[in-house]
């Protein structure tokens, strides 16, 4: 029967194949296809898509328990997926994790008798201005309140999405990535040229050379803005112009760090500007063929990128020959498969071939060996969307905007204990204060720390907040700007539980290649579940520190690194709640009045090590 459905399969199959320079690139897509068709991806499935591809039936095994989002199994007609991670945590998504588990009658990881409804407690959707948020199949739906969680039983068919909280300017006098959030249509192509879009792409193109483009990029300061913070124009400047090989320019918006969401905003409200800037990018660099690397769980964002694409293509500005010059562009929309490690941007290609989201050893870096082997840059989605503006306006006007090294403006995602939680565009100027004040900490409760760059960044006292936001700013105070996703939290907030949150969430998305890292996050949080569950001992929080520094440098990425800051930030800055928490020798720990102490119990495994 399924042999018969995958044969059916074929033709799409195969245009699939078509838009890959090496079948195996089709993995990805062709696996979900399959489990679009099936439900799921049984052993049959996965020997047809190693025939397909002319990979061992093993290999398509490995890709296909490696990702989250794959099925082995069949899972229920409306699959729940409740965001279990920190941002959410802090609004109460246990609670309606916990609601929706007693009223559907399964535990997070099981189908109901009818195979209706399956539920699934999952790692940050990135949807954290909407906490307490889940997916419901493709959908994401948020804020979890009581009366949208009944609904999501009773009638999944028609559940509202999430509303737009793009939440203004701080400190500045006008947007500029936000800059057409509020319009009417703002992602469809005749909005973007009536609001003069493309103009800089055809500035570029016809007028300027690659290197003056580079030129332009350089004098801007803008810096990679998915975290790392590189500047974008020397990136550039590393793709050899002597090289025969093919170049690609790869687009990371597998946007995956807890705490952030605005590419997800970029990606459906302005998406031209993306392309924008990609045609912009890889004019600059001799690119012709681009990949959009999208998280898996952005099924809409993916939808509206597609459509941008054709919609470019049908206009001229994306094929050969753009604005009759002699460049051209095809861009492939990719969507991943649920693992965080993927925004790795080596781990990123590794996907985008076909196999495991593994970091690769660094050197070759992917100037020179990077997708198939071939010179590759490597853009965030927001880095790319600053493009357009700089050619239009000049790199000085940008770099103007911004503050020291760092240049123009950012989108910063606010979430957790805020009154209007959301997207904030500032300079990278803008302290911490500044934000939070913008953001609101809820009356009567008083701020007690915050995470300034996504779930990875060292956490910040509430008298550490008069830090400005670029990133020399904030690796000076001991931090990093990471993502931007600023996760704050306020005195009702048990240090412990969060610590708990952030350790679960290392754990479950270790890739597993190396032993300080898989078996470092793996004991990390069960000491700190241990503690949690008030079963901890006095002794737990020396060991903790103790594994969080082997961890450290010792691993292919920076993801053990990642995975040990907050451990030794919490911990650190305020040992005496971790103190209380494991009582003292002999006797004891007493109960803390405000987490849960694990009374919910979800088990966490690492999902991708197996
Ligand atoms: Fe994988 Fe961790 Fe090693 Fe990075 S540090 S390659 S995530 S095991």
């Amino acid at each position: 029967m399924s042999q018969l459905k995958l044969d059916e399969l074929r033709s799409e199959a195969e245009a699939i194949l078509a838009r890959y320079e090496q079948k195996r690139a089709a993995m990805l897509p062709l696996l979900r296809l399959i489990q679009e068709h099936l439900g799921f991806i049984g052993s049959e499935a996965e020997e047809w898509v190693g025939k397909f591809l002319q990979v061992a039936p093993s290999h398509v095994h490995e890709v296909v328990t490696f990702y989250t989002l794959f099925h082995k199994q069949p899972v229920g007609k409306y699959h729940i997926q409740v965001c279990d991670g920190i941002a959410c945590a802090l609004r109460q998504g246990r609670q309606h994790l916990q609601e929706l588990s007693q009223r559907l009658g399964i535990q997070p990881g099981q189908t109901t008798p009818d195979g209706r409804f399956t539920l699934s407690a999952v790692e940050c959707l990135c949807a954290c201005e909407s906490a307490p948020v889940a997916q419901i199949n493709d959908t994401y739906v948020g804020p979890l309140i009581p009366g949208l969680t009944e609904r999501l039983c009773d009638t999944p068919e028609s559940l509202p999405g999430l509303p737009v909280s793009y939440q203004g300017v701080v400190g500045l006098t006008e947007p500029v990535l936000a800059r057409r959030f509020t319009v009417a249509q703002s992602s469809s192509i005749e909005t973007y040229i009536r609001d003069e879009g493309y103009q800089a792409a055809r500035k570029a193109l016809t007028q300027m050379t690659p290197d003056q483009v580079i030129a332009q990029v350089s004098a801007s300061n803008l810096r990679g803005l998915g975290g790392a913070g590189y500047p974008t124009g020397k990136k550039w400047s590393f793709i050899p112009k002597e090289s025969t090989k093919p170049k690609f320019l790869v687009v990371n918006a597998d946007e995956g760090e807890p705490g952030t969401i605005k590419d997800r905003y970029l990606i459906t409200l302005d998406p031209h500007r993306l392309l924008e800037g990609m045609v912009i990018a890889s004019f600059a660099t001799g690119c012709r063929k681009a990949y959009i690397y999208i998280r898996g769980e952005y099924a809409t964002p993916a939808n509206i990128l597609e459509k941008a694409v054709e919609e470019a293509s049908r206009y001229g500005f994306l094929g050969k020959r753009i604005f009759n010059t002699d460049h051209g562009l095809e861009i492939v929309v990719h969507r991943g498969a649920g693992a965080y490690i993927c925004g790795e941007e080596t781990a990123l290609l590794e996907s985008l071939e076909g196999k495991k989201g593994f970091p690769r050893l660094k050197p070759p870096f992917p100037a020179i060996a990077g997708l198939f082997a071939s010179p590759t840059v490597i853009n965030n989605v927001e880095t790319l969307s600053c493009v357009p503006s700089i050619i239009q306006r000049g790199g000085d006007w940008f770099a103007k905007l911004g503050f020291g090294k760092t240049g123009g403006t950012r989108l910063f995602s606010i979430s957790g204990h805020v009154k209007k939680p959301g997207l904030y565009e500032a300079s990278h100027g803008i302290t911490l204060r500044e934000l939070i004040e913008a953001a609101g900490v809820p009356e009567g409760r008083n701020l007690k720390a915050v995470i300034p760059g996504g779930i990875s960044a060292k956490i910040l006292r509430a008298d550490e907040i008069d830090v400005r936001m670029d990133f020399d700013s904030l690796l000076a105070a001991g931090t990093m700007a990471g993502s931007a996703g600023v996760i704050v939290m306020d005195d009702t907030t048990c240090m412990v539980e969060a610590l708990w949150y952030a350790s679960k969430f290392f754990a479950h998305e270790s890739c597993g290649q190396c032993s300080p890292c898989r078996e470092g996050t793996g004991w990390i949080f069960k000491i700190v579940d241990r503690i949690y569950r008030g079963e901890g001992r006095p002794k737990d929080l020396d060991i903790l520190l103790g594994i969080s520094s082997n961890m450290e440098g010792r691993t292919i990425c920076v993801f053990a690194d990642a995975a040990a800051w907050p451990v030794q930030s919490y911990i650190t800055k305020f040992r005496e709640e971790f103190s209380a928490h494991v009582g003292k020798p002999g006797a004891d720990p007493p109960r803390c009045s405000i987490c849960w102490g694990g009374e919910f119990h979800i088990a966490v495994g690492n999902v991708h090590a197996a």
